[in-house]
C-alpha cells in the first residue's frame, strides 16, 4: 500500500501537515479506458489506464506500459513512484503512468501501431505538453512513441512533439534518451565505488532490456566485470566476465540471452543470490521478497527496475546492512533525459549527445548527493532519504499553493 511507504518517513517530517500525506496516498485522477482494435482479423476490446498522481511541480510525467499483467493497482504504484522520482531528480514535472493490458509478443507491428493509436485517442483529452507527458516503459519503445505523437498531433491539428518523450531522434527525440536509464544507473555505480572505496567489483544484472543492457555496456566499457545477465527466459554466467556485445548480438538473433555460446546457464532465481559486489535488478517489480531476501549476498543493490524489492524484503536487507540505491533515484536517468527532450521540443533546440550526457551526470550526481546527505542527517536508508527529499519538495510546493 502506498500508505506504508509514506508511513515510513512521516516521523521524520513532523512539520508537514497530515493532509499532505493523505493527498499523496491517492492520485489526482485515475482514468480507465477501453477501446476496440482489430487483432488477428477480430475486433478485440482492450483495457488501459492513465493515472495522474501529482502535478504540483509541473505536467504529470511517466511512461506507458504494454503488458498482459498491467492492472490498475500496478499503474497506481508506478504513478506514485514517478511523483517521487521527478521530485528526487529535481525536474519540473509531476508523476503519472499509463498502461494497456496487452501481450505485444503476440501482435504484429501493424497491430501494435493500432493499439498505440487507439490508446492515445482514448486519453487524448487529458494529455498534452503542459498537462501530461507520457514516455516509454516496459514493452513500449521509440517507434511506439512516434505513433502516439503522430496520433495526438492529428487530433489537435498541429505537430506536437512535446506531448511525449522517448521518440526516435528523427521525430524530435533527444540524443541519449535511449541510453539514459542505463547510463544514469552507471553514474550511480561510479558514485558508490567512490564513496565506499569498492575494489574488484563484480556485478550481476537481472533484465537485459533497454535499461539493463545499457547499464551493463557502460559498466563493462569502464572496466567493471559483469558476471551474469538474464532476461525473462533465464540467464548466462561467466566468472571472468561476459562480453556484453556478444550477449546482445545473441539475444538479437535468437530472442534471448540464454545459450549464448561459452557461458554457463543460470536461472533468474540463482542470479539474484550470486556472490557479487553489486546486484542490479533491472527487470520488473517484486523480484526480491521475504522468501529470498535472506539469501541475497550482494552488499550493494542498484534498483534499475521500478519496485524490484518488496517493503518487507527491504526491511530485511536494511537490517543486514545492504546498501540499496532506490529506484526513484537509481533509474531517474530516464525521466531526466525525458525532461531534456521535452525542453528541446518546447524551445526548438537540438542538443548534442555530449551535452545530454554531461547534463545527466550533473542532475543524477546532485540527486544522489542530496539523498545521501539527507539519509546521513536522519540516519536512515537511502530509500527513506530519497522519500524524505521528495515529499519535502512536493509538500513545500503544495503548501505554497494552498497558503
Ligand atoms: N518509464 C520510465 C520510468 O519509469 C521513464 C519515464 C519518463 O521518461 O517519463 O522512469
Amino acid at each position: 500500500m502506498l500508505k506504508d511507504f509514506l508511513a515510513q518517513i512521516k516521523p521524520y517530517l513532523s512539520n508537514i501537515p497530515s493532509y499532505v500525506f493523505e493527498k499523496l496516498e491517492t492520485p489526482d485522477r485515475a482514468v480507465e479506458v477501453s477501446f476496440i482494435v482489430k487483432i488477428q482479423e477480430r475486433e478485440t476490446v482492450l483495457k488501459g489506464y492513465r493515472i495522474q498522481h501529482n502535478n504540483v511541480h509541473g505536467p504529470y510525467k511517466g511512461g506507458i506500459r504494454f503488458s498482459p499483467f498491467v492492472s490498475k493497482e500496478e499503474v497506481n504504484y508506478l504513478a506514485f513512484w514517478m511523483s517521487i522520482k521527478t521530485a528526487v531528480a529535481n525536474v519540473p514535472f509531476g508523476g503519472g503512468k499509463g498502461g494497456v493490458i496487452v501481450d505485444t509478443k503476440k501482435l504484429t507491428q501493424e497491430e501494435i501501431e493500432a493499439v498505440s493509436r487507439a490508446y492515445i485517442r482514448a486519453i487524448a483529452d487529458i494529455i498534452g505538453p503542459t498537462k501530461d507527458v507520457p514516455a516509454p516503459d516496459m514493452y513500449t519503445n521509440p517507434q511506439i512513441m512516434k505513433w502516439m505523437m503522430d496520433e495526438y498531433s492529428k487530433i489537435v491539428g498541429k505537430p506536437t512533439p512535446a506531448v511525449i518523450t522517448g521518440k526516435p531522434i528523427k521525430s524530435g527525440g533527444s540524443q541519449g534518451r535511449i541510453e539514459a536509464t542505463g547510463l544514469g544507473g552507471f553514474y550511480i555505480l561510479e558514485s558508490l565505488v567512490r564513496d565506499y572505496n569498492l575494489k574488484d567489483v563484480k556485478i550481476a544484472v537481472q533484465g537485459f532490456g533497454n535499461a539493463g543492457y545499457h547499464f551493463a555496456k557502460f559498466a563493462q566499457e569502464a572496466g567493471f566485470t559483469i558476471v551474469a545477465v538474464s532476461d525473462s527466459q533465464g540467464g548466462v554466467y561467466s566468472e571472468n566476465g561476459l562480453d556484453i556485445d556478444k550477449v546482445k548480438e545473441y539475444k538479437t538473433s535468437t530472442g534471448s540471452v540464454i545459450n549464448t555460446p561459452d557461458y554457463q546457464h543460470i536461472s533468474n532465481k540463482d542470479l539474484l543470490t550470486l556472490n557479487v559486489t553489486v546486484l542490479v535488478p533491472a527487470a520488473k517489480e517484486d523480484v526480491i521478497t521475504e522468501e529470498n531476501a535472506a539469501n541475497i549476498r550482494a552488499r550493494y543493490i542498484i534498483e534499475l527496475a521500478n519496485g524490484p524489492i518488496t517493503l518487507d524484503a527491504d526491511t530485511m536487507l536494511e537490517q543486514k546492512g545492504t546498501v540499496i540505491v532506490p529506484d526513484v533515484l537509481a533509474n531517474s536517468g530516464g525521466v531526466t533525459v525525458s525532461y531534456f527532450e521535452w525542453y528541446q521540443n518546447m524551445h526548438n533546440e537540438v542538443w548534442s549527445k555530449d551535452t545530454v550526457f554531461n547534463k545527466l551526470k550533473d542532475y543524477i550526481t546532485n540527486a544522489y548527493n542530496g539523498v545521501v546527505h539527507t539519509a546521513k542527517e536522519h540516519d536512515v536508508s537511502l530509500r527513506k532519504g530519497a522519500y524524505i527529499v521528495a515529499v519535502k519538495r512536493i509538500a513545500d510546493k503544495m503548501l505554497t499553493n494552498n497558503g
